[in-house]
């Protein structure tokens, strides 16, 4: 049994491998035919995940799953949200570079504002789509706040400058990938749809159960 994955993330392939049950084989866009794949333009992490699913299902036939994640700021009324990967500006072929232009605006801009305003939380939304019909989305959060320096090598993007209330002391940048993993708001969104997915993927015939952000299911 496959099922796609739509990204060329690595971490995001292999995180799903080690969640799903063992007789699926997960692939990413690097393994199917190219496909023109949609601008993210959604206003909520969720419909751009479903965007991506929907996309993908369509392009490949295959039962298709797709993730949309990022940084919300209480002091930022909620952004950069959906915008986090190009908060500073266009994304850029390096990715590292791109994670530290955003991490300095994002240090600007809070440079005035005290702890106690500094609450952070990261959201991830995963959805799930099959050829049968049946559609699912889930949302993982991981709360705590933003830092005034950057600290650690680990994760990628705005890690080094986001302490977990679940991990205090450390950045998300300083734990390893298990421990980031196990509060992290993309580790629950995986652990919560996995069943899901495992069930569709194996039920006969499948089922025509919706679950939408909307919270409908039928
Ligand atoms: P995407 O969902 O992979 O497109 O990620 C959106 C952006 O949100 C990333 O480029 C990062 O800037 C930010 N982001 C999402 N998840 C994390 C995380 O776990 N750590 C740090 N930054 C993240």
């Amino acid at each position: 049994m496959k099922l796609f994955l739509a990204t060329r993330n690595d971490g995001k392939l292999a995180e799903m491998r080690r969640i799903l049950v063992a007789d699926v084989e997960v692939v990413g866009l690097d393994a199917v035919a190219p496909y023109d794949e949609p601008v993210e333009d959604r206003p909520t992490f969720e419909g751009n995940a479903l965007l991506k699913a929907r996309a993908g299902l369509a392009a490949t036939g295959l039962p298709s799953v797709a993730d949309d994640s990022g940084l919300c700021v209480d002091a930022l009324n909620g952004m950069p949200g959906v915008l986090s990967a190009r908060w500073s500006g266009p994304p850029l072929a390096d990715k590292r570079g791109a994670d530290a232009r955003n991490n300095d605006l994002l240090l600007a801009q809070l440079a005035d504002v005290p702890d106690e305003r500094r609450g952070a939380f990261f959201a991830c939304a995963v959805a799930f789509c099959h050829p049968d019909g049946t559609e699912a989305v889930v949302r993982g959060e991981m709360w705590g706040h933003v830092v005034r320096e950057v600290r650690g090598s680990g994760g990628f993007g705005y890690d080094v400058l986001f302490e977990a209330d679940e991990a205090p002391g450390v950045t998300t940048a300083e734990l390893t990938p298990a421990d980031k993993d196990a509060i992290s708001h993309r580790g629950k969104a995986l652990r919560e749809i996995g069943p899901l997915i495992a069930a569709a993927l194996t039920s006969a015939g499948g089922g025509t159960r919706t679950r939408t952000p909307e919270g409908t299911e039928t």
